[in-house]
Protein backbone atom coordinates (compact mmCIF):
# COMPACT_ATOMS: atom_id res chain seq x y z
CA UNK A 1 0.00 0.00 0.00
CA UNK A 2 0.96 3.86 -0.96
CA UNK A 3 -0.54 6.32 1.51
CA UNK A 4 -3.48 8.10 -0.95
CA UNK A 5 -3.03 5.56 -3.63
CA UNK A 6 -5.49 2.57 -4.70
CA UNK A 7 -4.18 -0.65 -4.49
CA UNK A 8 -0.46 -1.48 -6.85
CA UNK A 9 -0.81 -5.49 -6.37
CA UNK A 10 -2.73 -5.81 -9.15
CA UNK A 11 0.07 -3.44 -11.26
CA UNK A 12 2.08 -5.48 -14.10
CA UNK A 13 5.22 -4.42 -15.85
CA UNK A 14 4.93 -2.25 -18.90
CA UNK A 15 1.52 -0.43 -17.31
CA UNK A 16 1.39 3.35 -17.41
CA UNK A 17 0.71 3.98 -13.98
CA UNK A 18 -1.24 7.52 -13.30
CA UNK A 19 -0.19 9.12 -9.92
CA UNK A 20 -1.00 12.50 -8.60
CA UNK A 21 1.21 15.00 -6.53
CA UNK A 22 -0.17 17.45 -4.93
CA UNK A 23 2.77 19.39 -3.64
CA UNK A 24 2.95 23.09 -4.07
CA UNK A 25 4.61 24.23 -0.92
CA UNK A 26 8.00 24.34 -2.58
CA UNK A 27 6.36 27.07 -5.26
CA UNK A 28 8.27 30.72 -5.35
CA UNK A 29 5.82 32.86 -6.13
CA UNK A 30 2.30 31.22 -5.88
CA UNK A 31 0.58 28.82 -3.92
CA UNK A 32 -2.36 26.56 -6.31
CA UNK A 33 -0.34 23.93 -8.67
CA UNK A 34 -1.08 21.11 -5.67
CA UNK A 35 -4.74 21.54 -7.12
CA UNK A 36 -3.39 20.48 -10.18
CA UNK A 37 -4.22 16.80 -10.54
CA UNK A 38 -8.06 17.17 -8.94
CA UNK A 39 -8.95 19.44 -11.68
CA UNK A 40 -6.94 17.55 -14.70
CA UNK A 41 -9.13 14.27 -13.81
CA UNK A 42 -12.33 16.66 -13.51
CA UNK A 43 -11.61 18.11 -16.63
CA UNK A 44 -11.01 14.60 -18.55
CA UNK A 45 -14.01 13.50 -16.86
CA UNK A 46 -16.48 16.61 -17.45
CA UNK A 47 -18.09 15.04 -20.51
CA UNK A 48 -16.17 17.57 -22.84
CA UNK A 49 -13.65 15.16 -24.24
CA UNK A 50 -13.40 11.70 -24.61
CA UNK A 51 -10.47 9.22 -23.44
CA UNK A 52 -9.50 8.58 -27.08
CA UNK A 53 -5.77 9.55 -28.27
CA UNK A 54 -4.76 11.48 -31.01
CA UNK A 55 -2.73 8.07 -32.67
CA UNK A 56 -6.29 5.82 -31.87
CA UNK A 57 -5.96 4.43 -28.18
CA UNK A 58 -8.81 4.52 -25.94
CA UNK A 59 -7.48 4.78 -22.58
CA UNK A 60 -10.35 4.08 -20.76
CA UNK A 61 -10.71 0.91 -21.89
CA UNK A 62 -6.67 0.31 -21.75
CA UNK A 63 -5.64 -2.96 -19.68
CA UNK A 64 -2.00 -1.01 -19.62
CA UNK A 65 -3.34 1.82 -18.15
CA UNK A 66 -3.94 2.88 -14.76
CA UNK A 67 -4.46 5.89 -12.78
CA UNK A 68 -3.78 5.21 -9.03
CA UNK A 69 -5.49 8.81 -7.64
CA UNK A 70 -3.37 10.67 -5.30
CA UNK A 71 -0.27 10.31 -3.02
CA UNK A 72 -1.05 11.41 0.58
CA UNK A 73 1.78 14.01 1.58
CA UNK A 74 2.83 14.92 4.59
CA UNK A 75 4.60 18.73 5.02
CA UNK A 76 8.37 19.84 4.68
CA UNK A 77 11.32 17.50 3.56
CA UNK A 78 9.36 14.28 4.59
CA UNK A 79 7.46 15.26 1.40
CA UNK A 80 10.27 14.41 -0.96
CA UNK A 81 10.92 11.35 0.63
CA UNK A 82 7.76 10.23 0.77
CA UNK A 83 7.59 11.03 -3.15
CA UNK A 84 10.96 9.03 -3.75
CA UNK A 85 9.77 5.97 -1.98
CA UNK A 86 6.48 5.80 -3.54
CA UNK A 87 8.16 6.10 -7.14
CA UNK A 88 10.29 3.82 -5.95
CA UNK A 89 7.56 1.30 -4.71
CA UNK A 90 5.88 1.90 -8.11
CA UNK A 91 8.97 0.95 -10.28
CA UNK A 92 9.63 -2.50 -8.31
CA UNK A 93 6.42 -3.53 -10.31
CA UNK A 94 7.85 -2.75 -13.14
CA UNK A 95 5.39 0.09 -14.23
CA UNK A 96 6.51 3.56 -15.94
CA UNK A 97 4.92 6.35 -13.57
CA UNK A 98 3.21 9.30 -15.00
CA UNK A 99 3.30 11.85 -12.51
CA UNK A 100 0.83 14.68 -11.89
CA UNK A 101 1.67 17.93 -10.14
CA UNK A 102 2.17 20.09 -8.17
CA UNK A 103 5.23 21.97 -8.74
CA UNK A 104 8.12 21.14 -10.53
CA UNK A 105 9.99 20.22 -7.06
CA UNK A 106 8.50 17.03 -7.55
CA UNK A 107 10.67 16.00 -9.98
CA UNK A 108 13.80 15.97 -7.56
CA UNK A 109 13.00 13.05 -5.72
CA UNK A 110 10.80 11.10 -8.60
CA UNK A 111 14.50 11.35 -10.10
CA UNK A 112 16.09 9.90 -7.46
CA UNK A 113 14.14 7.16 -7.56
CA UNK A 114 14.25 6.33 -11.49
CA UNK A 115 18.04 6.31 -10.66
CA UNK A 116 18.19 3.75 -8.87
CA UNK A 117 16.51 1.57 -11.56
CA UNK A 118 18.09 3.10 -14.39
CA UNK A 119 21.88 3.99 -14.89
CA UNK A 120 21.46 5.81 -18.19
CA UNK A 121 18.47 7.77 -18.21
CA UNK A 122 18.23 11.11 -19.86
CA UNK A 123 16.01 13.86 -19.28
CA UNK A 124 14.04 15.81 -21.92
CA UNK A 125 12.85 18.86 -19.64
CA UNK A 126 10.29 21.13 -21.44
CA UNK A 127 9.95 24.47 -19.69
CA UNK A 128 10.47 28.30 -20.11
CA UNK A 129 12.98 28.50 -16.97
CA UNK A 130 16.19 26.08 -16.60
CA UNK A 131 15.13 25.23 -12.48
CA UNK A 132 18.77 25.24 -12.10
CA UNK A 133 19.44 27.61 -9.00
CA UNK A 134 21.51 25.79 -6.25
CA UNK A 135 19.28 27.64 -3.96
CA UNK A 136 16.05 29.68 -4.37
CA UNK A 137 14.79 32.07 -1.78
CA UNK A 138 16.42 30.08 0.83
CA UNK A 139 15.76 27.10 -0.08
CA UNK A 140 17.72 24.34 -2.25
CA UNK A 141 14.17 22.23 -2.72
CA UNK A 142 12.48 25.33 -4.55
CA UNK A 143 11.31 24.72 -7.66
CA UNK A 144 13.42 26.64 -9.30
CA UNK A 145 16.20 24.25 -7.97
CA UNK A 146 15.48 20.45 -8.85
CA UNK A 147 17.98 20.38 -11.70
CA UNK A 148 20.33 21.16 -10.40
CA UNK A 149 20.06 18.59 -7.26
CA UNK A 150 19.52 15.96 -10.08
CA UNK A 151 22.83 17.25 -12.17
CA UNK A 152 24.74 17.52 -8.92
CA UNK A 153 23.70 13.85 -7.73
CA UNK A 154 24.84 12.41 -11.10
CA UNK A 155 21.64 10.69 -11.73
CA UNK A 156 21.45 10.78 -14.88
CA UNK A 157 23.36 10.87 -18.42
CA UNK A 158 21.73 13.57 -20.14
CA UNK A 159 19.49 16.51 -19.34
CA UNK A 160 18.27 18.31 -22.62
CA UNK A 161 16.11 21.24 -21.89
CA UNK A 162 14.10 22.52 -24.11
CA UNK A 163 11.93 25.93 -24.57
CA UNK A 164 14.01 28.12 -22.19
CA UNK A 165 13.40 31.82 -22.13
CA UNK A 166 13.88 33.06 -18.65
CA UNK A 167 17.50 32.39 -17.53
CA UNK A 168 20.43 34.53 -16.41
CA UNK A 169 24.10 34.32 -15.75
CA UNK A 170 23.77 32.26 -12.69
CA UNK A 171 21.78 29.59 -14.34
CA UNK A 172 24.12 29.77 -18.03
CA UNK A 173 26.92 28.98 -15.51
CA UNK A 174 25.23 25.75 -13.44
CA UNK A 175 24.41 24.48 -17.42
CA UNK A 176 28.00 24.98 -18.32
CA UNK A 177 29.29 23.33 -15.43
CA UNK A 178 26.67 20.55 -15.69
CA UNK A 179 27.04 20.01 -19.51
CA UNK A 180 23.61 20.52 -20.07
CA UNK A 181 21.89 20.29 -23.50
CA UNK A 182 19.38 23.45 -24.41
CA UNK A 183 17.54 24.46 -27.30
CA UNK A 184 16.77 27.89 -25.99
CA UNK A 185 13.11 29.67 -27.20
CA UNK A 186 15.28 32.31 -29.22
CA UNK A 187 17.14 29.78 -31.73
CA UNK A 188 13.53 27.47 -31.48
CA UNK A 189 12.95 26.13 -35.35
CA UNK A 190 10.66 23.42 -36.36
CA UNK A 191 10.94 20.08 -35.61
CA UNK A 192 14.07 20.85 -33.49
CA UNK A 193 16.94 17.84 -33.66
CA UNK A 194 16.84 16.26 -30.20
CA UNK A 195 18.94 13.10 -30.64
CA UNK A 196 17.17 11.50 -27.70
CA UNK A 197 18.74 7.98 -26.55
CA UNK A 198 16.38 5.69 -24.25
CA UNK A 199 15.19 5.09 -21.75
CA UNK A 200 13.94 8.66 -21.73
CA UNK A 201 12.62 10.66 -18.80
CA UNK A 202 9.72 13.56 -19.96
CA UNK A 203 9.30 16.57 -17.96
CA UNK A 204 6.98 18.46 -19.18
CA UNK A 205 6.44 22.05 -17.39
CA UNK A 206 3.39 23.42 -18.55
CA UNK A 207 4.43 27.09 -18.38
CA UNK A 208 6.80 25.81 -21.62
CA UNK A 209 3.57 26.86 -23.24
CA UNK A 210 3.27 30.43 -24.89
CA UNK A 211 0.90 32.13 -21.55
CA UNK A 212 -1.47 32.67 -24.51
CA UNK A 213 -2.52 29.02 -24.88
CA UNK A 214 -1.21 28.17 -21.13
CA UNK A 215 -2.01 31.17 -18.65
CA UNK A 216 -3.01 28.52 -15.86
CA UNK A 217 0.32 28.39 -14.54
CA UNK A 218 2.25 30.47 -11.71
CA UNK A 219 4.71 31.92 -13.81
CA UNK A 220 3.82 33.34 -17.29
CA UNK A 221 6.24 33.82 -19.27
CA UNK A 222 5.67 35.06 -23.35
CA UNK A 223 7.50 33.91 -26.21
CA UNK A 224 6.86 29.96 -25.81
CA UNK A 225 5.29 27.31 -28.42
CA UNK A 226 2.10 26.99 -29.46
CA UNK A 227 0.03 23.56 -28.21
CA UNK A 228 0.88 21.82 -31.69
CA UNK A 229 4.23 22.54 -31.76
CA UNK A 230 4.58 20.80 -28.10
CA UNK A 231 2.11 18.19 -28.97
CA UNK A 232 4.13 17.23 -32.60
CA UNK A 233 7.78 16.97 -30.72
CA UNK A 234 6.26 14.75 -27.94
CA UNK A 235 4.66 12.48 -31.41
CA UNK A 236 7.55 12.32 -32.78
CA UNK A 237 9.93 10.91 -29.98
CA UNK A 238 11.22 7.72 -30.84
CA UNK A 239 12.68 5.99 -27.70
CA UNK A 240 11.08 4.65 -24.90
CA UNK A 241 9.86 6.61 -22.16
CA UNK A 242 9.75 4.94 -19.26
CA UNK A 243 8.68 8.18 -16.95
CA UNK A 244 7.14 11.67 -17.42
CA UNK A 245 5.42 13.98 -14.99
CA UNK A 246 3.27 17.03 -15.93
CA UNK A 247 3.71 20.07 -13.53
CA UNK A 248 2.89 23.32 -12.88
CA UNK A 249 -0.94 23.91 -14.07
CA UNK A 250 -2.08 25.98 -11.53
CA UNK A 251 -6.14 25.99 -11.41
CA UNK A 252 -6.13 29.10 -9.55
CA UNK A 253 -4.65 31.49 -12.68
CA UNK A 254 -7.02 29.31 -15.37
CA UNK A 255 -10.90 30.74 -15.10
CA UNK A 256 -11.84 29.69 -18.48
CA UNK A 257 -10.41 26.50 -18.04
CA UNK A 258 -8.08 26.58 -21.65
CA UNK A 259 -4.89 25.14 -19.45
CA UNK A 260 -7.12 22.31 -17.99
CA UNK A 261 -8.11 21.56 -21.46
CA UNK A 262 -4.51 21.62 -22.70
CA UNK A 263 -3.12 19.36 -19.69
CA UNK A 264 -5.81 16.47 -19.97
CA UNK A 265 -5.50 16.30 -23.71
CA UNK A 266 -0.90 16.14 -22.35
CA UNK A 267 -2.10 13.82 -20.14
CA UNK A 268 -3.89 11.49 -22.49
CA UNK A 269 -1.07 12.08 -25.45
CA UNK A 270 1.95 11.44 -23.07
CA UNK A 271 0.50 8.23 -21.93
CA UNK A 272 -0.15 7.08 -25.31
CA UNK A 273 3.77 7.45 -26.11
CA UNK A 274 4.50 5.51 -22.44
CA UNK A 275 2.56 3.00 -23.76
CA UNK A 276 4.43 3.10 -27.74
CA UNK A 277 1.34 4.10 -29.10
MN1 LIG B 1 10.05 24.08 -14.25
MN1 LIG C 1 8.91 26.75 -15.67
Amino acid sequence: MIDGLRPIDSLKPGMVAVVGVPSDENSSFLRGAAKGPARIRQFLHAGSMNMWTEGGLELSEEDRFRDLGDLKLPEGIAAIRRIEAATAALLERGVKVLALGGDHSITYPIIRAYAAKYDDLTILQLDAHPDLYDEYAGSRYSHACPFARVMEENLVRRLVQVGIRATNEHLREQAERFGLEIIEMRSWRAEPTLNLEGPLYLSMDMDVFDPSVAPGVSHHEPGGPGAREVLALIHRIDVPIVGADLVEFNPARDPTGITAALAAKLYKEIAARMLGA
